[in-house]
């Protein structure tokens, strides 16, 4: 029997989802489909209780369940714990639902593939710009990483506060402070919503950054944003939000299929084409 999978979430129909498990699945030949399915906020119960009876076996979750969908998991692991969220849900064959969050593994994967020698580079500091739930993922994958300093500024100081409490090797500094904090870290992240399509750009200055600085930005769309663009004039070495997106897929359908799939060249060029 066909195998049902899909994305959860309001709104849903702009999710590239479908488009990178779907891939996987001709690639593979398998019997299965991923779709989109739009559930309201405040409708999850009803909503999962409608996909068990479609017989769905996982599904992905993205805005707003990611939260509520941790408390609703019958079993979740340490990452999706720490996160606070969850992005990935398995169906047992006893109904039982396991949550996981593969942002942190899309986040660091993406990092190893896109600048291979960082793990070895001298300080491994990092700057973080956003304590949102993307911000918790980059977070806890640079810990798991090994990143020794890691420094939030967020433009509510009191989330990043909150959160970061009683993390070791992670401080806080305001939003004003952001670019005095350059020059002194290897690698600058954000992950603010600011330079997505829509939104106004990220006010931040790269003048202090020293040479080899890595400046990740995981936003998407646009695949070049601003932020991307000037640390491009400045000849630093950057990293766009289209490898975690693709990476973070991984681990859901090895979740499902028991296959770790790659992230080519093909699948690339094929979501950015749709960026
Ligand atoms: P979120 O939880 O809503 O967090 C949004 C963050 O942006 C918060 O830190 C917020 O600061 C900050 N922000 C929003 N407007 C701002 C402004 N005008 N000035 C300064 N800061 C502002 O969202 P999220 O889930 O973390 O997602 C953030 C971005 O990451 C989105 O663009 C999303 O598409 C992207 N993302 C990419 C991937 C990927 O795979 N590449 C994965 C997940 C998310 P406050 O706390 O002060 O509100």
């Amino acid at each position: 029997m066909t195998r049902r999978f899909c994305v959860i979430g309001d709104p849903v129909a702009q999710s590239l989802s479908p488009r990178i498990h779907t891939h996987w699945i001709n690639r593979y030949a398998l019997d299965a489909c991923y779709d989109a399915v739009q559930v309201a906020a405040g409708e999850l119960e009803h909503g999962i209780a409608d996909l068990l009876d479609r017989g769905y076996r996982g599904w992905n979750v993205t805005i707003p369940h990611k939260v509520r969908m941790l408390e609703r998991c019958d079993h979740i692991d340490d990452i999706a714990r720490k996160i606070g969220a969850v992005n990935t849900v398995a169906v047992g064959d006893d109904g039982a639902l396991t949550g996981t969050n593969t942002d942190a593994y899309g986040f660091i994967a993406h990092l190893d593939q896109a600048q291979p020698g960082w793990r070895h580079g001298p300080g491994r500091r990092a700057l973080v710009l956003g304590a949102g739930g993307a911000a918790r993922a980059v977070i806890f994958g640079l810990i798991g990483a090994g990143v020794g300093a890691i420094t939030i500024a967020n433009r509510t100081r009191d989330k990043a506060d909150q959160w970061a409490a009683g993390i070791a090797d992670v401080s806080v500094i305001d939003w004003a402070d952001r670019n005095d904090a350059v020059a002194a870290v290897d690698l600058i992240v954000n992950t603010t919503a600011l330079g997505m399509t829509g939104l106004p750009d990220l006010d931040f200055s790269l003048d202090g950054a020293a040479p080899g600085t890595i400046v990740y930005d995981i936003v998407y769309r646009p695949l070049e944003t601003p932020l991307i663009q000037a640390a491009r004039a400045r000849g630093l070495p950057v990293i766009t939000g289209l490898g975690m997106l693709l990476h973070q897929a991984r681990p859901a359908f090895k979740a499902w299929f028991d296959i770790l799939p790659p992230v080519d060249h093909e699948l690339m060029d094929a979501i950015a084409g749709e960026l």
